[in-house]
């Protein structure tokens, strides 16, 4: 039986959705030494990274992918019943994006639970990775009892994935907690056995618990992002440098200095779906969710904020050329899903500005949704050819090769020397002194 065969082997795993999480969890999990196979419903995606080509920018994944490959403990399939049969443990890293309501999709989840059902040939663990509302886990043990057409035994665990985009390897490799959420003893021995390696960190909760530590995780930092953003409206009508107010309130230890950047805002395929996600299941269950929601408006408004300030610089943006440095939702990503610059590409491409775009890693996400139009928009090749002839810079992510641009060649090839900086990257008195007007967030 499987139960004693854990004890002394190394466990067929299957990641279903290799998607950012399921991808960096397959590589993870099989740099433990773990035996893995990373599946996904997208025959395209699956054929391009078994011929070794990363479909996402995140940094060292396509070495640790590699070096796993080539070890043999890492195969990928886009036969998902397969994979499913041949696994005892199934990570579900599929999407769960939000309904319009703001409610968690959980279509995705749903199919795979179906799938596992049909496929239930030997007891499995299925263990939800992707981030889901608490209670989940109730809806996919009823789904696979339903369903399934064997008496195989089946439990159901949670271990929400925590890494960030941009060091989502380092990340999962050293882990600041490993969240485990069970209901049987079996479940926790799997678990503890496949992470035995971070045993210092694990923490051991009932299903539920591990649900909710996810949605709360991210709707707690994304709270923290918009209290400095709120404050930096104050600071904006003071004397005060929310830089300094970030940094005085950081060295308290309650407080913490992380998560305290004002700018325009949180983005990303998490935090503006988790906070609205755990609003809606919370007024489900009869709780004032309104925190939140406030946190919510606050971070919709900082694009607003940042164009009050682009036209406060060139009054009228028709015809005005702009160049947009970051299109990434944040650094070191090619993630753009929710990002600040899809709305304000947006809105200057209303306004009938020219547009200049530059990213290190987002172009080719970014030119799906804005494809290039002849003068209108472009996409550039260096940050310094999006800058030439410009009436205006906006700062939009805040990539280290912005930060180390050379101010006073940017001040040469710009028409009008003015940089709105969306993410506070430059020293102002630095900036000024090169002869720019500089706009920044919440200080002078
Ligand atoms: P993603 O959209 O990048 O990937 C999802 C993958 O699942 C896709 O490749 C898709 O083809 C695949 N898929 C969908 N339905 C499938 C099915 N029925 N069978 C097989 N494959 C299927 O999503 P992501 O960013 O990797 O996020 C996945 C989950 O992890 C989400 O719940 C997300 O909230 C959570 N999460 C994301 C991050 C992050 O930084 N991206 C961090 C922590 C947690």
């Amino acid at each position: 039986m499987f139960y004693e065969s854990i004890r002394e082997a190394s466990m067929k795993i299957a990641v279903i959705g290799t998607g950012y999480v399921g991808l960096v969890t397959a590589a993870g999990l099989a740099d433990l030494g773990h035996d893995v196979t990373g599946a996904d419903k997208d025959g395209d995606k699956i054929k391009k990274i078994s011929w070794g080509d990363v479909p996402i920018y995140e940094p060292n994944l396509e070495e640790l992918l590699k070096a796993n490959q080539k070890r043999g403990n890492l195969t990928f399939s886009y036969d998902l019943n397969k994979t499913i049969q041949a696994c005892d443990v199934i990570f579900v890293c599929v999407g769960t994006p939000q309904h319009e309501d703001g409610s968690a999709d959980m279509s995705q989840i749903e199919e795979v639970s179906r799938m596992i059902a049909e496929n239930l040939n030997k007891y499995k663990l299925v263990v939800e990775k992707s981030t889901v509302p608490v209670k989940t886990s109730a809806w996919i043990k009823r789904i696979i009892s339903l369903y399934k057409k064997s008496d195989k035994e089946f439990d159901i665990a949670s271990n929400p994935e925590f890494l960030r985009e941009g060091s989502a390897v380092s990340d999962f490799l050293n882990p600041d907690r490993i969240i485990i959420g069970v209901e049987t003893e079996r479940a926790k021995e799997i678990l503890v056995k496949i992470y035995q390696k971070f045993q210092d960190r694990i923490l051991i909760t009932n299903i539920d618990t591990a649900e909710l530590i996810k949605h709360a995780s991210n709707s707690f930092l994304a709270l923290k992002i918009s209290y400095i953003n709120l404050i930096s409206n104050i600071c904006e009508k003071t004397d005060a440098d929310v830089e300094l107010v970030a940094k005085g309130m950081g060295f308290d230890p309650r407080i913490g200095g992380r998560f305290l950047k004002a700018g325009l805002g949180y983005g990303g395929s998490c935090f503006p779906k988790d906070i609205k996600a755990l609003t809606k299941i919370g007024e489900e269950m009869g709780v004032n969710m309104d925190l939140l929601k406030e946190a919510d408006q606050v971070n919709a408004g900082r694009v607003k904020v940042f164009l009050e300030k682009v036209k406060k610089a060139l009054w009228i943006l028709k015809d005005k050329k702009i160049a947009v440095l970051g299109l990434a939702f944040k650094p070191e990503t090619d993630d753009i899903r929710e990002a600040a610059s899809i709305r304000i590409v947006q809105e200057l491409i209303k306004e009938g500005s020219i547009l200049r775009l530059y990213d290190p890693k987002a172009m080719d996400n970014m030119k799906e949704i804005f494809p290039e139009e002849h003068y209108r928009l472009s996409y550039s090749n260096s940050p310094y050819q999006a800058i030439e002839d410009a009436n205006a810079l906006l700062i939009v992510t805040e990539w280290d090769e912005f930060r180390r641009l050379d101010l006073r060649k940017v001040k040469k090839v710009m028409a009008n020397p003015i940089i709105v900086d969306g993410r506070n990257i430059f020293e102002p008195a630095d900036v000024r002194e090169i002869g720019f007007e500089y706009y920044s967030i919440g200080r002078k």
